[in-house]
């Protein structure tokens, strides 16, 4: 059997945790620069809030206090989704993670009789240690479990048991194909056009059709609806990402080294706090700087430079270190520039990295020692707005732009 565990209404849910207030109230979270809708509380939901739709079409409502809007904080639903995560494992002989939110419990070896159990006490943890409320679906195959688990969500109830397939017919006959996990809208347009409406529709048409029309993947998801588990975690989701940016423009052309020196600082420990947050360590760091390309009477400059670190890591402390002295290559004195970047590549889950043969046991001790020190800063640095702590080299005074000196609220002013 195969669970699926979601948490529900999650980035909402998340908020919740530090502002008890949003409790029973219809909350939205935004996404990046505020410009659409990515999280919907219940109550939202049933004030008719669309997913996805565009903030500026509610902005009376928001306005008005009918709803409450909030800027997204993805590091903070990092790290409870790390927590989450930890806690499904507890659990669940082996998990995959599907997103930030979603896990696949594998439960093998594990009888069907003691599932229901295991999910309250998934949920019971979740909602003691992170206050998160999740749903738990078990079924046959990874498809059946998040139909089990979508049904539960809709009747409010925490987990659901599927114990074979031909049970789910009374859910599936009343599901609208374009539900169905990996169908996306453009094949349930095709799927409408040879009349098959619900998921049962798909589950009745022969799989030679089925084959011949949608190809591998709608033979997956066929057999996946008839109870046998095919579909693989590596058919649906790409690896890790490759790289990690941070970049701004100034608010004005600046030639001082300490300013920009900063800015460089600010932008590498960004890029570690994501670096840690997906559990990845790099191998390569990239600093550019820019000038200014609307000054017509000078060529426009943009020098940059890379340095490929011995052993992978995602330490602030050694990455800034490392940023600046990149930056000490590529500075030009009386250079005005209004653009800089920095980034992190050459990336590999934390724990593919392996210790060298040469590694002493008081290096791997201190190494360890880091990576405690890092989590702790991450958690304490958590809260929205300016980091708690920072590098010293991630601090000046007297700069243009009149900001704290942290990205995250760092605005250009408008022209
Ligand atoms: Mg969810």
């Amino acid at each position: 059997m195969v669970g699926l565990a979601d948490c529900n209404n999650f980035f909402v849910s998340c908020e919740r945790t530090l502002n008890p207030a949003l409790e029973n109230r219809p909350v939205v979270v935004l996404s990046n620069n505020d410009g659409c809708v990515v999280a919907r509380s219940n109550e939202a939901k049933r004030a008719g809030v669309k997913m996805g739709q565009p903030a500026f079409q509610i902005k009376e409502r928001i306005q008005s206090g009918e709803i409450i809007a909030i800027s997204g904080n993805h590091l903070l639903y990092r790290d409870i989704s790390l927590h989450i995560h930890d806690i499904f494992r507890r659990y669940a002989p082996k998990t995959l993670d599907y997103s930030v939110d979603e896990a696949f419990l594998i439960m093998e070896g594990i009888p069907a009789s003691s599932l229901r159990e295991i999910g309250e006490a998934i949920a019971r943890n979740c909602w003691d240690e992170v206050h998160i409320p999740v749903t738990i679906g078990f079924a046959p195959s990874k498809t059946l479990a998040k139909i089990v688990a979508e049904s539960c969500k809709k009747r409010g109830r925490r987990v659901g048991v599927l114990q074979a397939a031909e049970s789910a017919r009374p859910v599936i006959e009343k599901m609208s194909i374009s539900d169905l996990w990996g169908i996306g809208r453009r094949l349930s347009k095709r799927l409408y056009a040879a009349g098959i409406y619900t998921i049962a529709d798909f589950a009745d048409r022969d799989l030679s059709w089925i084959r011949a029309t949608l190809g591998i993947n709608g033979e997956r998801s066929w057999r996946e609806i008839h109870g046998e588990d095919c579909i693989e975690l590596a058919h649906v989701e790409s690896s890790m990402q490759d790289s990690i940016s941070e970049s701004r423009t100034f608010p004005e052309d600046v030639d001082d080294y300490d300013w920009i020196r900063a800015r460089v600082a600010i932008y590498a420990a960004d890029c570690c706090r994501k670096l840690r947050a997906m559990r990845g360590e790099c191998k390569t760091l990239g600093v550019w700087l820019e000038t200014n390309r609307f000054h017509t009477d000078r060529a426009l400059s943009h020098p940059q430079g890379t340095v490929h670190f011995g052993l992978h890591t995602n330490d602030t402390v050694a990455v800034c270190n490392a940023a600046i002295r990149v930056l000490d290559t590529i500075f030009l004195p009386d250079v005005p520039f209004k653009r800089a970047g920095v980034w992190l590549t050459d990336i590999v889950p934390s724990e593919a990295v392996m210790p060298s043969l040469f590694d002493s046991q008081e290096f791997l001790h201190a190494k360890n020692l880091r990576r405690h020190l890092m989590k702790t800063v991450d958690r304490i640095n958590l809260s929205p707005g300016a980091p708690v702590i920072r590098l010293a080299s991630q601090i000046t005074q007297g700069h243009p732009g009149h900001n704290d000196g942290y990205s995250s609220s760092f605005q250009a002013p408008k022209k």
